[in-house]
């Protein structure tokens, strides 16, 4: 019996069923390569879900953390805060969209960050109703999944959602949602079921990630921009998955040329140790009471020692422009791929910087989607060596998030892999 069957049977008997996993059991990683209980080496484009954007144990996180752990590990900002917390909203502070001043508050993973972002906007503007989007994903909590624009499996069987809570559609021109078809939308919803002056923000992926690395056009950003400045509402950008360097600018809004009023972010921005932020106009991050935000473990000293390593590295290493290079080689290779005779299951190649996906289709005339052939692919490529994760609302779309800092024989290795796979399972 291998480790990983035997791991799995474990698992299966003691860890709570709702919390799912593949097989594959890690031992070992390093950069964009990873090895499992049985030895096999994988090359991993899920990078721990958009987290290890530098890599897995990049030497410069591993030495800021073994130092920081020296002096201490945990004090509870609240109780004895410490500089690098400071230097690190300073940081963030400067480095999120828009010429004001801002603020800047650490917590731990991304569904804290959004629900955080939520309570300011709250507070500041003394209105309760939110705006999200069809599709979205903002996490796992109780208002991170009332947030979260799918119901199954986040919303299914959880009870009563907090009131207030509305979606409108996310432009998708693949799926025949235009740009002008969502604002109008967006526009009914304020004719029909909530007053815009009862609405406390308005909160945007601006590449939905679980959605299906759907990228918002950036006339549909600045047009949210426009609507919010016209109620009051606070516009709040989930960067969690589509920030620090991912989309080939520091965040996915850089693209659209206006700044959301709070950013959210967490996954690659301390590389793997688990924080989470939000930044954003002074004002609204000071609305809040003291002590009505934070918590016991919020901006542990470790994790922000990694950041300050994670931002240095992606100052030093040039990880945007890099980002950008690599998303460039992989929709060079995936448009061939999907160009060949055999590949017509390949309905979209799409993606912003290095966050790019597949989405497949059973027939390329009505875009059906094909679930069970991803899942095939998925697999496949992992007898093969490669970590691909799937999203998408319709379950059809592979997401390639590989390491920013991958060697590019590798990056084409995994390319290579992908059609392969898709090869293999078309068959
Ligand atoms: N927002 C977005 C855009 C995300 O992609 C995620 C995680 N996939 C979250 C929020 C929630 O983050 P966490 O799992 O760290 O709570």
């Amino acid at each position: 019996m291998t480790e990983a069957v035997q791991l799995s049977a474990r698992k299966s008997a003691a860890v709570a069923r709702g919390v799912s996993t593949r097989g594959i059991f890690a031992v070992r990683a390093e950069n964009a390569e990873l090895w499992d209980a049985d030895g096999r080496r994988f090359i991993d484009f899920a990078a721990g879900i958009a987290v290890n954007n530098t890599g897995h144990r990049h030497p410069r996180v591993m030495a800021a953390v073994a130092e920081q752990a020296q002096a201490f590990t945990h004090t509870c900002f609240h109780v004895a805060p410490y500089e690098g917390y400071i230097a690190l909203a300073e940081r963030l502070n400067a480095a999120t969209p828009g010429d004001f001043e801002k603020k800047t508050m650490l917590v731990t993973t991304g569904a804290e960050a959004v629900e955080n972002a939520i309570k300011m906007a709250r507070a500041f503007t003394g209105r309760s109703g939110v705006i999200a989007f069809a599709g979205g994903f903002h996490g796992r909590t109780l208002l991170g999944m009332a947030l979260t624009g799918k119901v199954a499996p986040y919303k299914k069987g959880f009870g009563a959602m907090p009131p207030e809570i509305m979606h409108a559609p996310f432009p998708n021109a693949f799926h025949g949602v235009t740009e002008a078809d969502a604002l109008g939308q967006l526009e009914r919803l304020f004719a029909s079921s909530v007053d815009p002056d009862r609405v406390a923000a308005i909160i945007i992926e601006p590449v939905q990630g679980e959605g299906g690395f759907n990228i918002a056009p950036a006339g549909f950003l600045r047009a949210l921009r426009d609507i919010c400045d016209r109620h009051g509402i606070v516009l709040i950008a989930d960067e969690v998955q589509s920030g620090m360097a991912r989309t080939g600018r520091m965040f996915g809004f850089d693209h659209s040329g206006v700044a959301p009023d709070l950013v959210t972010m967490a996954k690659g921005l301390a590389g793997g140790f688990p924080l989470s932020a939000v930044t954003g106009r002074a004002e609204i991050v000071d609305a809040p009471n003291p002590g009505g935000v934070g918590g016991t473990y919020a901006g542990n000293p470790l994790a922000v020692a990694a950041s300050h390593a994670v931002l240095d590295v992606i100052r030093d290493e040039d990880l945007c422009a890099r980002a950008a290079e690599i998303g460039d080689r992989i929709r060079a290779r995936l448009n061939q791929i999907a160009a060949r005779q055999g590949m017509e299951c390949i309905g979209e190649v799409r993606g912003l910087g290095a966050m790019n996906a597949i989405e497949l289709v059973a027939d390329r005339e009505t875009n059906a989607p094909d679930a069970s052939l991803t899942a095939a692919i998925v697999a496949e490529a992992e007898a093969r060596g490669l970590i691909l994760l799937s999203c998408g609302t319709r379950y059809n779309v592979i997401r390639l998030l590989p390491p920013l800092t991958i060697p590019m024989a590798q990056l084409d290795e995994a390319l290579s892999i992908i059609e392969a796979s898709i090869e293999a399972a078309v068959m």
